[in-house]
């Protein structure tokens, strides 16, 4: 069965195939099918987000297509940056850019209040665009007084797992996958995409 994960990030399309590497799903990213249109991400929420994603690309393509949006929720600061997480601090700035803008923001903010999460939604969509199945993955964590670690990429390196003692970008891929917002909303996801292979061998 070919997926297409609505994504030009070829690193995100093999994290998921690696999730689900027992289904037999031909994994397939937007370069992949040679799609360079992008969509605005003009919801207002994860979950908008992911589906709006989901339904375009599945009817630019007629291909069943996953896609997710993601991001972090920091509670002293309102739950920012929230969905404009991919965004935050305007455009042009790296990720290290961005995580120090997240720091600077949280300099006085004691560390019982440095809570925050990662969110992630995952749609999937039919080849005609019809919405079937969304799934969600939260993973807890603070936002660390420093960073550390060089594993992951964006916010992962002040994103801190006190049960661990470690930030996301020092606990190595294999756990990541295993506690991450996004792994857990995929292993959510999984029995939907079981019973779709299964209807279609
Ligand atoms: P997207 O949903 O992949 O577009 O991600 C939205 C933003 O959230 C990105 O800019 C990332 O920096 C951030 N983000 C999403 N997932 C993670 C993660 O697992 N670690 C660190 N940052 C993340």
């Amino acid at each position: 069965m070919k997926l297409l994960v609505a994504t030009h990030n070829q690193g995100k399309v093999a994290e998921f195939a690696q999730m689900l590497a027992d289904l037999q799903i031909e994994w397939l990213g937007l370069d992949d099918v040679g799609v360079t249109a992008d969509v605005a991400e003009t919801g207002g929420t994860f979950r908008a987000n992911a589906v709006l994603k989901a339904a375009w690309y599945a009817r630019a393509t007629g291909l069943l297509t996953l896609a997710d949006d993601s991001g972090l929720e920091v509670d002293a600061l309102n739950g920012e940056p929230g969905v404009l997480t991919a965004r935050y601090g305007g455009p042009g700035l790296s990720h290290e850019d961005q995580y120090q803008l997240l720091l600077e923001k949280m300099r006085d903010v004691p560390e019982p209040e440095r809570t925050a999460r990662f969110r992630c939604v995952i749609a999937l969509a039919g080849g005609d665009g019809r919405l079937l199945e969304t799934s969600a993955g939260v993973c807890e964590g603070r936002i660390a007084l420093a960073a550390a670690g060089a594993g992951g990429f964006g916010y992962d390196p002040i994103f801190y797992l006190p049960e661990r003692e470690q930030t996301m970008a020092q606990v190595g891929s294999a756990v990541k996958q295993q506690i991450s917002h996004r792994g857990q909303a995929m292993k959510a996801l999984a029995p939907r995409l079981r019973a779709l292979v299964e209807a279609a061998a």
